[in-house]
């Protein structure tokens, strides 16, 4: 292979392009990607970002000096129109094209938002840089009232900062326990229970009905969340975490496969064997994983995939995920399901402090769940998930 083309500048790009040097790759290597800041971590801007604690020159995934060993020819600010697979190209939007033998496709997803909101002043989703910028701003200007739309886990983090800063905040969510269908119920209360235990107000099983506003120079502004049983929620600000969309839509007709993602199999390899897909954007074996983790540990074996022109290895996925609220760190691992059995092995959910293990009907331990307990987290993690670990 003589050139192969990134597309998407993430930590899926980014560490498609060390995989592949570290697999001996000395060709071309382009990146591709459409967003104009070089490529940076999304985790702190919900984060440390996000709260001031960090600043922008700390997001950066690559120095001059690693993306020189790279040898890496970037594209910012450069989208992506079209895959010409027959052709051997990657169609950009300015006309021009990138000829690549073979592609990575890792263009991640984009926040999904409530519709008909995209002009409202005051309506926050919270995916790039830009957004945390404007969130950020926004957090700042006087004492805002801030509701958000969704409790997972990018919801209650922007939820933990905005406490930190001293801001009322109003939590929504649709499910009567966040997070339970993942968590299970146990464990899904433990994290709920964080909210309120940090004046955070949260209001479950509450359907968003719309969006209260006034008129706002030429267009509108939020001054509310409107609920399903006819009340609204006073908000100055709104943050809606309700998950992505993957961004596929400029491979349609290139010939591969579609289906909430870009398919592939448990190699990151598409239908094509010259075109792999990594990180969120990735269907991997009719899965998709949204997770930074996950995206080194595709990027790997996709390189390897690539470079040896079909699958000779796959993903074990660790399903290793943290967040941080209210001061504690949250991590699992694993792929538990949430009607495994749970045994809290160190600490208490009602204690803000606890270990948890998922076993399935076998007694096999499908994931390890902890809350402000990193120590013990990574020697569960170690000892009883060898295989996923790995
Ligand atoms: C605020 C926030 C906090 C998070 N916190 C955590 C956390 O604590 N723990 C955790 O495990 N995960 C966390 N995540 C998730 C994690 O960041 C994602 O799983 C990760 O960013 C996925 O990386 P990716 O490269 O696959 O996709 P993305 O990060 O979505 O990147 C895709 C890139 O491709 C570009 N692109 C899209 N379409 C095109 C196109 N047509 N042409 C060119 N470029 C294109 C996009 O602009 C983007 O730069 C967080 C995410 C967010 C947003």
């Amino acid at each position: 292979m003589k050139t192969i083309a990134i597309v998407g500048g993430s930590v899926a790009g980014v560490r498609s392009a060390e995989a592949l040097r570290g697999a001996g790759f000395d060709g071309r290597l382009v990146l591709v990607g459409d967003d104009v800041h070089r490529p940076y971590d999304r985790p702190p801007l919900s984060k440390a970002f996000l709260e001031g604690g960090a600043d922008e020159d700390t997001l950066g995934l690559l120095d001059a000096d690693e993306e020189a060993d790279l040898a890496l020819e970037m594209r910012l600010g450069a989208t992506a129109t079209r895959l010409d697979a027959a052709g051997g190209r990657v169609v950009l939007a300015d006309g021009t094209d990138v000829a690549a033998d073979g592609v990575v496709i890792a263009t991640g997803g984009r926040a999904r938002r409530l519709p008909g909101t995209a002009d409202v002043e005051g309506v926050h989703a919270l995916r790039t840089l830009d957004d945390a910028r404007a969130l950020r701003r926004a957090l700042r200007e006087g004492s805002p009232r801030v509701v958000i739309v969704g409790a997972g886990f990018i919801g209650a983090e922007v939820a933990s900062t905005c406490r930190a800063m001293g801001l009322e905040v109003t939590v929504l969510d649709g499910l009567p326990l966040p997070l339970a269908p993942v968590l299970g119920e146990r464990i899904a209360r433990g994290c709920v229970d964080l909210h309120a235990a940090h004046g955070t107000e949260l209001l479950p099983s509450t359907a968003v009905a719309g969006l209260a506003t006034v008129p706002a120079g030429e267009g509108r502004r939020v001054v509310g969340v409107e609920l399903g049983d006819g009340s609204t929620v006073k908000a100055d600000v709104v943050v809606v975490g309700i998950g992505i969309t993957p961004n596929t839509e400029w491979l349609e007709g290139s010939g591969l496969r579609l289906e909430n993602g870009v398919c592939t199999d448990a190699g990151m390899v598409t239908d094509l064997p010259n075109v792999v897909a990594v990180g969120d954007v990735a269907r991997a074996a009719g899965r998709r994983h949204e997770h930074w983790t996950s995206a080194g540990e595709q990027a790997t074996v996709a390189a390897s995939n690539l470079l040896g022109g079909a699958t000779g290895t796959t993903v074990r996925p660790s399903g290793y995920v943290w967040s941080e609220q209210y001061g504690r760190m949250l991590q699992l691992a694993g792929h538990p399901s949430a009607h495994d059995d749970v045994e809290i092995v160190d600490g208490a959910p009602d204690e803000g402090r606890f270990v948890a293990r998922y076993t399935d009907g076998a007694g096999t331990t499908t994931g390890v769940f902890a809350m402000g307990n990193p120590r013990l987290f990574g020697r569960l993690r170690r000892t009883e998930l060898p295989r996923a670990a790995s």
